[in-house]
């Protein structure tokens, strides 16, 4: 099996902690044997979320999606981003928030769960207070109990052997909906693939949006 990046290696990933005999589970407790905490930073692409979130249904996985409220990319206020949030809790998941320091208003939109975007190492772990869960405190966290796919790249290489024979105890696994959605070798690769696909979905947008376009 080859570890690539891509929608058939992540549902691949999904049936080995079903292999390994996990159960998916949230950040509304304290991690226990046998949790798996699927966890998705949503930087790029409410698109790209919600692809992996209808391949995750399909595998009967739940998963954590952080949206965040001031991106660059997308905006969760529009008519799309409060379709998304929608779409991602029919599908079984929950939202909580991908907060940019030092703003982490907790609005109903999501639950009470903070992932921070780019954290520095000062606040990384840093309890938010009674009721706020932060995915990197460390309940959540330990080195051996975490995995990340960051620029497209396992730090401790891909998990899923490892989630097939049952090793770790638990595990909180990030991934980035991007990466997997959108073909590439590289991140490089995959953010213009990922660029060559939003500009189709702008173009039809403006069209849309009654622009001219002939
Ligand atoms: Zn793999
Ligand atoms: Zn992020």
């Amino acid at each position: 099996m080859s570890c690539s990046f891509d929608l058939e290696h992540y549902r691949e990933l999904l049936r080995s902690a079903q292999e390994g005999g996990y159960r998916f589970a949230f950040f509304d407790r304290d991690p226990q044997a046998g949790d798996v905490l699927l966890r998705h930073d949503v930087d790029l692409s409410l698109d790209a979320a919600i692809h992996l979130a209808e391949l995750e249904h399909e595998e009967g996985a739940t998963a954590t999606y952080f949206l965040m409220t001031g991106s660059v990319f997308y905006n969760l206020a529009s008519t799309e981003g409060e379709r998304a949030l929608e779409r991602l809790r029919e599908l079984g998941h929950r939202v909580g928030l991908h907060a940019v320091w030092p703003h982490r208003h907790l609005d109903e939109r999501f639950e009470p769960v903070v992932a921070w975007h780019n954290p520095d190492p000062e606040y990384m772990g840093e309890p938010l207070g009674e009721g706020v869960a932060n995915v990197m405190e460390p309940r959540f966290f330990g080195p051996e109990r975490y995995r990340s796919d960051s620029n497209q790249h396992w730090r401790s290489g891909c998990p899923h052997e490892a989630l097939a024979r049952g090793e770790f105890e638990w595990l909180q696994l990030l991934t980035h909906p991007e990466i997997w959605v959108y073909p590439g070798a590289t991140m490089g690769e995959t953010m213009r693939a990922l660029l060559d696909a939003e500009r189709e979905r702008r173009l039809e947008q403006l069209a849309e949006d009654r622009i001219d376009l002939s």
